[in-house]
Formats: structure tokens, sequence, C-alpha cells
């Protein structure tokens, strides 16, 4: 079975090639629009080395099963993992 992203997740764009300036801008817009908190940076990096052992990561940098991009998702406090067996961070 193949999955899909959620259908009502807009919250970022998969995208074709964002340099490092480009994520950093989406996520701080995503912040400022939606009163999140950015993740402490040892945080992040848990949160990635748990994303780049999961079998939902996508070898584009995007989670299979909500379809945001990693590097971003993983960096907003207020995200968590939605693996459908349970919460990997
Ligand atoms: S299911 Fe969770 S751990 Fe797996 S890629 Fe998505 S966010 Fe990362």
């Amino acid at each position: 079975m193949e999955l899909r992203p959620e259908p009502d997740c807009r919250h970022c764009v998969r995208p074709k090639q964002l340099d490092d300036a480009q994520l950093d801008n989406m996520l701080q817009q995503l912040l400022r629009q939606h009163d999140w908190t950015e993740a402490p940076v040892e945080m992040a990096h848990a949160r990635l080395r748990h994303c780049t052992a999961c079998e939902k990561n996508d070898p584009r940098g995007t989670c299979l099963v909500c379809g945001c991009l990693l590097s971003i998702r993983t960096r907003i406090l207020e995200q968590q993992c939605p693996h459908p067996l349970g919460a990997r961070w």
C-alpha cells in the first residue's frame, strides 16, 4: 500500500531544491504564522536521527506519513512524529 501525505497538510511544500537559507526562511515564516517555537538544536538533531532510521523517511527529505519536510518539521517544537504505529519523537 502506498502512503500518501495527509491531504489537509498545507504547512510546507515539497521543494525541487531548497538551500539552507530558503529552508530557514520557510521555517521562520511558519513559526510566525502559527505562533510556533523553534526547537532547541539538539532536540531537532535527535528528532532527525529518528527520521533517518525510519522506514517512512522519503529519500527526498519528506515524511511519507504527513508529507512534511523533515528538516523543517523536526525544528518546530510543537510538532510531533505522526508515525501510525506510535510517535518516534
Ligand atoms: S514517521 Fe516520524 S520518524 Fe518517521 S519520517 Fe515521519 S516524522 Fe520522521
